[in-house]
């Protein structure tokens, strides 16, 4: 089932997520909406705060990177068969000089920006199975965890611009917080309430 993604504005993208157990509810049922509503919208990486659950849980699959033929064939089949669950992820790690990818985000349409990261992290996480993991990354692949382990502390990627580009995209922030943007996937957007 396609859920509707959370748009910018909305207060649970602003949560830290809290860490979830082998318990939870229907957790299957919930990786499977997660994963197919972030294919629809051919994202390469969805959290839970952005469907609505201010939970530490987020999925990521890089197969659509691949394709850039900028990269060496030995990157291009690792971004390929990259598909993960993270859940109650800890980056213990991070190293190495910043640099800049131009990045984006389901829940913020059509703004994209450079945004500086370190690019090699180490990751303690569990998968769907509740399987203990320490793993270290690196390239697009960290880039794509970095930015969805910033979703479940309640981050989002316009928070980390310089100032002169936040002012410079503000107008548009809001237009997306009241729903004033052509978006071809399922979006909830926080001011539409106050329509009626
Ligand atoms: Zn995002």
């Amino acid at each position: 089932m396609i859920l509707p993604i959370v748009a910018y504005g909305d207060p649970v993208l602003k949560k830290k997520g809290t860490e979830i157990t082998k318990t939870y509810p229907d957790l299957d049922v919930l990786l499977d909406n997660m994963f197919e509503t972030m294919y629809n919208a051919y994202g390469v990486g969805l959290a839970a705060p952005q469907i609505g659950l201010p939970i530490r849980l987020f999925l990521v699959d890089t197969k659509p990177f691949a394709e850039d033929e900028d990269l060496t064939a030995e990157e291009q089949k690792a971004l390929k068969d990259f598909k993960r669950v993270f859940i109650n992820a800890k980056i213990i790690k991070e190293e190495g000089d910043e640099w800049a990818f131009n990045e984006g985000c389901l829940s913020i349409p059509d703004v994209r920006e450079d945004v500086f990261r370190q690019p090699k992290i180490t990751v303690e996480y569990v998968d769907e199975n509740f399987e203990p993991h320490t793993e270290t990354f690196d390239g697009l692949i960290a880039r794509v965890i970095q930015h969805e382990y910033d979703h479940i502390e309640g981050i989002l990627f316009t928070d980390k611009l310089s100032s002169l580009k936040k002012r410079l995209i503000k107008g548009r922030l809001v237009n997306i917080s009241k729903g004033k943007i052509n978006v071809d996937y399922k979006m909830r957007f926080p001011d539409q309430k106050k329509k009626r």
